[in-house]
This record gives structure tokens, C-alpha cells and sequence, in this order.
């Protein structure tokens, strides 16, 4: 790997040096790399919410209008304002639920505009980012894609908000590096997701990463999103992680929410219901003042 982030001093007796001795160019990505943060378009996760951090929300999988208008329904009555759901869906086993496809991102869409919340939800195929982007506010690049170099470059080329995902045994330098591929086609609009990374630790889906958190946002000017639902796989875990993800200097969260996770097609274990997403809101605190004290009003 190439010695830019961060910079590894080589000895000259150390053989590596005849490598070392051609200077990387610095990347977009990096504090100081050559895109001036300052200039740069802010994301739209990011500007929509007057300096309140975002809370991304809503079903694993996108299956039926009816589910989504729900959880929409619950959500904006709380300020939450943008609203995930998974259409195309990157499942371990070729015979589980694959999502709706086209027809989800539909049901999203018409529901997102109802409510009036931006949208997000992943595209799997570089043959469908254009299809994609036509549909949802915000790309998301899924933890088994991220280095899916093709991918990347055409979320690049598309020029759409992205939302990139560690890979679950990427390094943070690799996930910096594949935000650079849609950085390096012209795309600044990219927002990074910790969503945890695979340890041997067996209570837990993946192990949120918290370091990583802060250094992406010490080496990097792009946002940085935690996905605690995806890092911990169970629903009891939540709210200390997205405290711990908040703390630790995450510009927003994203969390699973369903009105009946018993009957989920996907990620039954992790998503919360509706009573448990206020609980968790509450949980959280300060941190999404803005939600809790709409969710006082509600009550
Ligand atoms: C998702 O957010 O729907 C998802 C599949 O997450 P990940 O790519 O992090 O596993
Ligand atoms: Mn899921």
C-alpha cells in the first residue's frame, strides 16, 4: 500500500525506499489533499440539518408501501428527515430475500416525497447507478462493494451523493482509498459509514470500530456515519453505540427501524419497532436534540 495516509518515513538502508522516494500525490480525501474542503459542495446529509447531526432511518428492506408508509409516518413525526430502505439487497445466501428491486426503489420514492425526507438505499451493480440515482437522494455503496473498484467509479462518474461503507475487513487507509475512486471521477459528494468491522468477539454481529471513527475524521474531511445496527446485529445494543460513535466525533447515525421486525424479510434481530426507536431516540440524548424534543410534543 502506498505510504499516503499517513506518511511512513523509510530509512535509506530500509529496501522499501527505492519505492518511498516517489512521492504519492496527496488525495482528495485527506485534511491535506489537494480538494480544499472549504470549496467543496458539503453533503446533502450533512447540509440539511442546520449543524444538528443526521439520523438515518427506516426498514432494513424496502417490502411493501404499506411498511414503508409506517415507518415514514413515524419517523417524520419525529424529524427524522432522511429515510433508508434496501431494494436491491446483498444477502449472504443466493436464495434469501433479495429485495424488491426497481419496484422498492418506487414504493421509496413515493413515500420519501410523501413525507417529505430525502432517501437512501444501496445499489449493488454499476449497470444500475444511473437507474438508482434517478430515484433516491443518496447512493449507498454497501459493505461487501466497497472495493468494488467498477462500482466506485461510476458513482464517481454519476456525480450522486454517495454514502460509502466499510468494508467488514477493510482497513480505514482501504476505505479512504475507495473513497478516492469516486472522489478521482469527479464526485466530492461522498459520506463515509463505520459499520463494523468482523472480530472473533461471537455476541455480536461485527464490532463497531470506534477508532475508526475518529481516524477517519482526523485524517479525512468527509463525513462520517455510524451504522450501529449493521456493527451490533441485535437491538439491545443501539443507543450505547451510537453514544459511543457520537462521542467519538461520528457526523450522524444510521439505525433499522420496522413496524413488526418479527416478521422482517431481512435483519429481524437488529431492527428496532416503532416504540423502540423512540426509546433509543431518548437514549441518545443530547446528541439529536432537535428529534427529542419533537418526540416530547408527540407524546
Ligand atoms: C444495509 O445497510 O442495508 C446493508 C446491507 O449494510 P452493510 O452493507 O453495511 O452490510
Ligand atoms: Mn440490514
Amino acid at each position: 500500500m502506498s505510504s499516503s495516509i499517513p506518511s511512513r518515513a523509510h530509512e535509506p538502508s530500509d529496501p522499501r525506499s527505492r519505492i518511498a522516494t516517489v512521492a504519492p500525490p496527496s488525495l482528495a480525501v485527506m485534511r491535506q489533499g489537494q480538494l480544499d474542503p472549504l470549496r467543496a459542495p458539503l453533503h446533502p446529509l450533512i447540509t440539511a440539518f442546520d449543524g444538528a447531526r443526521p439520523l438515518i432511518a427506516g426498514p432494513c428492506s424496502v417490502e411493501s408501501e404499506k411498511q414503508l408508509r409506517a415507518v415514514a409516518l413515524h419517523l417524520s413525526l419525529r424529524q427524522v428527515r432522511v429515510l433508508r430502505g434496501g431494494a436491491f439487497k446483498p444477502r449472504t445466501s443466493p436464495y434469501a430475500f433479495q429485495g424488491l428491486g426497481l419496484e422498492g426503489l418506487r414504493i421509496l420514492q413515493r413515500v420519501a416525497t410523501e413525507f417529505g425526507m430525502l432517501s437512501i438505499s444501496e445499489v449493488l451493480d454499476p449497470r444500475d447507478v444511473e437507474s438508482v440515482a434517478e430515484r433516491v437522494d443518496v447512493l449507498q455503496i454497501g459493505s461487501r462493494n466497497m472495493h468494488n473498484f467498477p462500482l466506485l467509479r461510476e458513482v464517481g462518474r454519476c456525480g450522486h451523493p454517495a454514502l460509502l461503507k466499510r468494508g467488514f475487513a477493510a482497513t480505514v487507509e482501504e476505505l479512504l482509498f475507495a473513497a478516492e475512486y469516486v472522489l478521482s471521477e469527479g464526485n466530492p459528494h461522498v459520506a463515509l459509514c463505520e459499520r463494523g468491522i468482523r472480530t472473533f468477539e461471537p455476541q455480536t454481529r461485527n464490532t463497531l470500530d470506534v477508532s475508526a471513527i475518529a481516524l477517519a475524521k482526523l485524517q479525512s474531511w468527509l463525513p462520517v456515519i455510524a451504522d450501529v445496527s449493521h456493527a451490533a446485529g441485535r437491538r439491545d445494543l443501539l443507543a450505547p453505540l451510537a453514544r459511543a460513535a457520537l462521542a467519538a466525533g461520528a457526523d450522524g447515525v444510521m439505525v433499522e427501524v420496522h413496524p413488526n421486525p418479527a416478521t422482517a424479510l431481512s435483519d429481524a434481530e437488529q431492527q428496532l419497532d416503532l416504540e423502540q426507536f423512540d426509546a433509543f431516540v431518548a437514549a441518545v440524548g443530547a446528541a439529536f436534540s432537535a428529534t427529542n424534543t419533537q418526540i416530547e410534543e408527540v407524546r
